[in-house]
């Protein structure tokens, strides 16, 4: 690619923001993952969807492929530009566009970050639910490309319950209005669903109407401390059936040594190999019924030791210690499994995976945790410093390989909330079908004739 063809872009869009110089090259190329040396042709910053559409038909003309780039907060490489892609952030489309009380939706510009979304609804008195750590920074394009859940999944489910309607700039610059808001639409296929989950290979989201509720009731955060990894099923059982869930979330003591030593505040004495922190709908009677299930728990041996919270400080603290895991591993470079399970398949999983773990990774840390609640694990594996990027990797891979196996013997998935990306693309096959991937690469063709729109990602 030549600057020439730039310069055309510039011509056909005389007001974009078009970046070149080597650090934003770099700092637009990459996402978490850290994998892939970034390497643009440049980054294009619309202001507007008809910049977003003019770009678009511009790389179709030029047979430039393109890159959707929302807060590169992702875990699976989806907005990665490592070859010569032009990079396509939406960050400056951030703006609200429209408040509904009567739909009790809210209409955004893609570029706005999940916090400011939590922000707007606030202001109106309502919430948008979904939630996780990475809120300051991810954008609500980038949750719908992803279908992102969270820690509140359990309660409220992934992104694609949220999502009334979505302007999209299909692959060949054409802008498409999907749903338009309504709640019953029985009129053909959903192609906002499909968009949902799509890891920006079908077309760019620039605005999306989204549901939003109640203020979910007042709550208590609970921190408990295991003692084996079969009592997580046990204790999950247990709440689940005294307590209306908000959030069930767990993770290992090797995770509470790497958040420890990032600044977060040990809130039980003792080593206790898994914890889990709970959050619930806190009304009169259910302080009760949180301490009894403690109690049941300690008789039965499943729970070892517990703090509830006093104080929203408090709560704040014991969450920290969950949402701070991903990043205190990040200066690790973590390899990530994100793995999905029926939830009533997890046991014979966990004790299956836990065998295939211990003997493939013996002298790997390997750092469990995740949103079990939903039947979602994280394994992540830090490298040894002995090791390099590469070999370290090619070593974790083998691996994975037997996780997909094991996976598609048990019926689960090897992406739950990340996406496929670079990162799992050589595993799709493990969670869908022959038949499946030869329709999802037929409506790839339908939405972007050209593969233009993040080529290389979700197939390999
Ligand atoms: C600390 C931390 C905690 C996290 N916790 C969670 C969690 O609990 N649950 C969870 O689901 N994820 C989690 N993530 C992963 C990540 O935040 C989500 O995948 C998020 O949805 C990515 O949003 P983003 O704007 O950063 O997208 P990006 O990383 O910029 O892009 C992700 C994918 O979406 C595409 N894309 C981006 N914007 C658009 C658009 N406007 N139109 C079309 N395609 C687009 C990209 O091409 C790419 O394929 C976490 C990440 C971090 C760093």
């Amino acid at each position: 690619m030549t600057d020439a063809s730039l310069a055309g872009l510039v011509a056909r869009l005389p007001h974009l923001r078009l970046l070149t110089e080597p650090g934003d090259l770099e700092h637009y190329g990459r996402d978490w993952t850290r994998r892939w040396t970034p390497a643009p042709l440049a980054i294009a910053l619309p202001a507007d969807v008809a910049e977003v559409q003019g770009i678009v038909r511009w790389a179709n003309e030029q047979g430039v492929a393109v890159v959707p780039s929302g807060g590169r907060t992702g875990l699976s490489g989806g907005a990665v530009a490592a070859n010569g892609e032009l990079v396509l952030s939406l960050e400056r489309m951030n703006r609200v566009l429209g408040f509904d009380a009567v739909d009790r939706t809210l209409t955004v510009q893609a570029g706005m970050t999940l916090h400011a979304v939590h922000e707007a609804a606030k202001e109106h008195g309502l919430i948008y639910p979904v939630d996780f750590a990475a809120r300051g920074s991810c954008s609500i394009g980038g949750n719908i490309a992803t279908n992102a859940g969270g820690i509140r999944v359990i309660r409220y489910g992934n992104t694609r319950e949220w999502i009334a309607g979505l302007t999209v700039v299909a692959g060949n610059g054409e802008l498409l209005q999907l749903n338009r808001g309504l709640i019953k639409n029985s009129s053909g296929y959903d192609l906002r669903q499909l968009m949902i989950g799509s890891e920006g290979t079908l077309g760019v989201v620039v605005e999306a109407t989204l549901r939003l509720t109640d203020p979910a009731p007042p709550s208590q955060v609970m921190l408990l401390a295991l003692p084996n990894m079969d009592a997580l099923m046990e204790v999950f059982a247990l709440f689940r059936s005294r307590l209306t869930l908000q959030a069930f979330e767990f993770f290992t003591d090797v995770a509470l040594r790497h958040v420890l030593a990032h600044g977060a505040q040990r809130a039980i004495d003792g080593d206790h190999p898994y914890y889990v922190v709970t959050e619930f709908d806190a009304d009169e009677s259910s302080q009760d019924a949180a301490l009894a299930a403690f109690e049941v728990g300690l008789d039965h041996g499943w729970i070892s030791d517990g703090v509830i919270a006093q104080s929203e400080a408090q709560a704040a603290a014991l969450w920290r210690v969950r949402e701070g895991i991903t990043e205190s591993l990040a200066p690790h470079k973590p390899y990530k499994n994100d793995i999905s399970l029926r939830i009533s398949a997890l046991p014979d999983f966990l004790h299956e995976i836990q065998g295939l773990l211990g003997r493939e990774y013996p002298h790997f840390e390997v750092v469990w945790f995740g949103h079990i609640g939903d039947g979602n694990l994280h394994i992540n594996v830090l490298r040894p410093e002995h090791l390099s990027d590469g070999d370290f990797i090619a070593q974790c891979e083998l691996v994975t390989k037997l996780l997909a196996d094991t996976l598609q013997r048990h019926g689960g998935s090897i992406s739950a909330e990340h996406g496929i990306g670079l990162v799992k693309r050589a595993y799709l096959g493990s969670t869908r079908s022959e038949a499946e991937i030869a329709l999802m690469r037929g409506v790839k063709q339908v939405f972007d004739p050209k593969g233009l729109l993040n080529p290389g990602k979700l197939f390999g």
